[in-house]
């Protein structure tokens, strides 16, 4: 009997390290607010060999509002923000007061609470996979199941040798320890597009430093010997406009004397009346000024923004022209002191809004180039690779990516 149990232990322990070693390895690197046109600069000689040697699309298009919360988690969850619940990077619970919001050191952020959807470390998990997360917005949740095996809490500072050296680390351990799906996050086009605008010098020096990062990440990864096993997948959240103090509307100055209030940022803005009899008479008065921004009630927003099933979503929306912004008197003085240049948040048909998609290792296609993708569909994509049941209630559909898996 005793040997029997050993030989069972032995199959089940050589069938199981079978199985770990045949699933595959997914990288999924984030490049903040990387405009789909940066590819184009003859800045990204790396990236563009790993898209000529893999899957190139035009673009990746992100859910409303165009912002980095918002899109990081529905490349993860495959839905959209009105589905997941992050509506923004800064909101409110009108039931309850409470706000969610990104920051340095922002307890919201770790809250499950706000995150309605699944993320696809949590499919993985209950599915076998290990999974590990050097940094992604959602990434820390206060459950453990709803986070990845391993994860790193945010650090803004550091450094991004650091972060690469600590997936490579991960990508050592043990079989059974080794994580097969891995997230990977770098801010730098953003920052220095806010700062500088899209067009500036300091973005092709951002562009440039995270293309030499994708040039030392592949050369770590032939170093130890696991270049053509992974599969990695670049992309951004959304992309950049150039902004200027010159192109504000205060909303202040147009709802002088009306209750309510007002969030959002400023590419987009949401009012809620004090009082709700004053709804129509406040839509009126900013439809009435309407001038580089168009203004909705909530259940009258066009379909194709998937952007008013959330009850957090206030009664008015009101949203900015391309390269406008919307303020009130306190952010309009913070937009003048701070000199920002660039900003994103606009509606997702904007090319500006845009981001990139590029996918390269072995479950991906040679050469292919394809027309623009959605974000909302890496996550059922993502469980094609891994072979998995993606969650039933999503938004991203395989039928409009699969074809670029070999
Ligand atoms: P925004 O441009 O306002 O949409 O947000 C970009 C900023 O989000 C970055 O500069 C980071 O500081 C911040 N950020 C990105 N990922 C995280 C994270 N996982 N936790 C907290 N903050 C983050
Ligand atoms: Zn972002
Ligand atoms: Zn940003």
């Amino acid at each position: 009997m005793r040997k029997f149990l050993i030989l069972l232990s032995i199959i089940f322990y050589t069938l199981s390290l079978t199985y770990a070693q045949s699933q595959p390895y997914v990288l999924l690197v984030s490049f903040d607010g990387f405009r789909w046109d940066y590819l184009n600069r003859g800045l990204t000689p790396n990236l563009n060999r790993l898209a000529q040697n893999g899957v190139k699309a035009l673009s990746l298009k992100p859910v409303f509002p165009s912002k980095t919360f918002p899109n990081h988690i529905s490349i993860i969850t495959g839905m959209y923000a009105e589905n997941h619940g992050i509506i923004a990077n800064h909101f409110e619970n009108p039931f309850t007061g409470e706000v969610y919001k990104v920051a340095r050191n922002s307890k919201s952020v770790l809250e499950s609470k706000w995150y309605l959807g699944e993320a696809f470390w949590t499919t993985a998990r209950r599915n076998g996979i290990v999974t590990a997360s050097y940094f992604w917005p959602g990434s820390e949740l206060e459950i453990e199941y709803r986070r990845p095996n391993y994860f790193q809490h945010y650090e803004h500072n550091r450094p991004y040798k650091t972060r690469i050296d600590g997936v490579m680390d991960w990508l050592q351990l043990p079989y059974k320890k080794r994580p097969h799906f891995i997230t990977l996050y770098f801010h730098e086009t953003d920052s220095y597009g806010h700062g500088y605008g899209p067009n500036s010098p300091e973005v092709n020096n951002a562009i440039k430093l995270l293309d030499s990062l994708t040039g030392y990440l592949t050369t770590r990864l032939q170093e130890i010997g696991m270049r053509d096993s992974v599969n990695i997948i670049f992309v951004s959240d959304h992309g950049m406009t150039g902004i200027s103090p010159g192109k504000t509307i205060n909303i202040e100055n147009i709802l002088k004397g009306f209750q309510y209030k007002m969030g959002g940022e400023k590419p987009f803005v949401m009012i809620e009346p004090e009082n709700e009899k004053d709804l129509d008479l406040i839509y009126n008065v900013l439809k009435k000024h309407e001038n580089h921004y168009t203004v909705y009630k909530k259940k009258d927003l066009p379909e194709y923004f998937h952007y008013s099933k959330h009850p957090f979503i206030s009664s008015i929306i009101v949203i900015a022209d391309l390269g406008w912004s919307l303020v009130n008197n306190k952010w309009l003085e913070r937009f003048k002191r701070n000199k920002s240049k660039g900003n994103h948040g606009y509606p997702n048909y904007e090319m500006d809004m845009h981001g990139i998609f590029i996918a390269n290792g072995p479950a991906f296609k040679k050469s292919l180039r394809t027309g623009t993708i959605q974000n909302i569909d890496i996550y059922p994509l993502l469980c094609k690779i891994f072979n998995i049941e993606p969650r039933s209630n999503i938004d991203g559909k395989l039928e409009r990516i699969g074809f670029i898996l070999k």
